[in-house]
């Protein structure tokens, strides 16, 4: 065979495989994830006190990946994404799920939208929340706290746990020079109550740091905010996370989600999955009144 023909055909091979480990193929799951309920419930209602009335949420951007990108496997259409933050609502306080990015950071992601309306609100509930917690450490999770305009004064209600801070994607440069100095650090096992309603369990995989909250209101209503584990609904319902790249891009743990996605898809339909960057599903818990537009002045 010729000395061209043969490496013609070395890289079809290479490309074949690379699209095939890359993009096509889902991880297959890491041992089992567990979420126990009445473990999170008994946490929720362990402190006593009131528990949440409602929850708040703000869009505050849209972009779009390919959805290769977003579920191994398929195509390479465009898929949009919407930027959220919550913000948990007691009679007398609130705290808030998620900060967002800061206009800087949403500028260098082509075609993406940036709502300053929205995002200068999210700022200033920081200022008046009690807690400020994250799903995880990735730039448009602590984007918002890290381009505060006062970062002093939110500081002592950040909740950052010791995996987020020491988690290799924590971008130390975008928070003010010695302000990272200023996070007392959250170490946790098991689950961890932030506040009576609010209930923390490590979930590493997406990122080390990543970890579910789950919220408990009043009325009963159960939510778990997952951030990234999934992009979409479609990850959880059929089992396929991101693809290989994800690896290489995001240093994720794939199995490690992999596993995560079967423990939600098994939860009962009351417990409302939260995730950071649906829009499909954010729209739908818009319409059904599981969340109120807007965080209120
Ligand atoms: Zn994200």
């Amino acid at each position: 065979m010729k000395r061209w023909v043969k490496v013609l055909l070395g890289l079809v091979v290479v490309v074949f495989a690379a699209k095939y480990f890359l993009l096509d193929t889902a991880a297959t799951p890491d041992g089992n994830y567990t979420i126990d309920l009445a473990a999170l419930h008994q946490a929720a209602i362990a402190q006593g006190g009131v528990l949440p009335e409602r929850i708040e949420v703000e869009k505050i951007g849209d972009f779009a990946f390919p959805r290769k990108l977003v579920v191994a496997g398929d195509s390479f259409h465009l898929h949009p994404m919407v930027q959220l933050a919550h913000r948990v609502m007691w009679p007398d306080h609130s705290l808030i799920i998620d900060t967002a990015l800061g206009a800087k950071k949403a500028a260098s992601i082509p075609g993406s939208k940036f709502h300053s309306d929205a995002f200068d609100r999210m700022e200033r509930a920081m200022a008046k929340a009690q807690a400020i917690v994250f799903t995880h450490e990735h730039s448009d999770h602590v984007g918002g706290v890290a381009s505060a305009p006062d970062f002093a004064a939110i500081a002592p209600k950040v909740i950052m746990t010791r995996e987020q801070f020491n988690g290799p994607k924590l971008e130390r440069d975008e928070f003010p020079p010695g302000s990272l100095a200023q996070l007392k650090l959250l170490d946790y096992s098991g689950l961890h109550a932030v506040a009576p309603g609010v209930v923390l369990q490590k979930a590493p995989g997406h990122t080390p740091g990543s970890q579910l909250i789950y919220v408990e209101l009043q009325n009963g209503t159960r939510y778990l905010f997952v951030g990234d584990i999934a992009w979409t609904e479609d990850n959880v319902t059929t089992g396929r996370g991101r693809p290989g790249i994800a690896k290489l891009l995001m240093k994720e743990d794939r199995g490690a989600v992999a596993a995560e996605l079967v423990a939600f898809a098994k939860l009962p339909k009351d417990v409302h999955l939260v995730l950071a960057h649906d829009p499909v599903a954010y729209e739908r818990d818009l319409a059904v009144g599981l969340f109120h537009q807007g965080f209120t002045e």
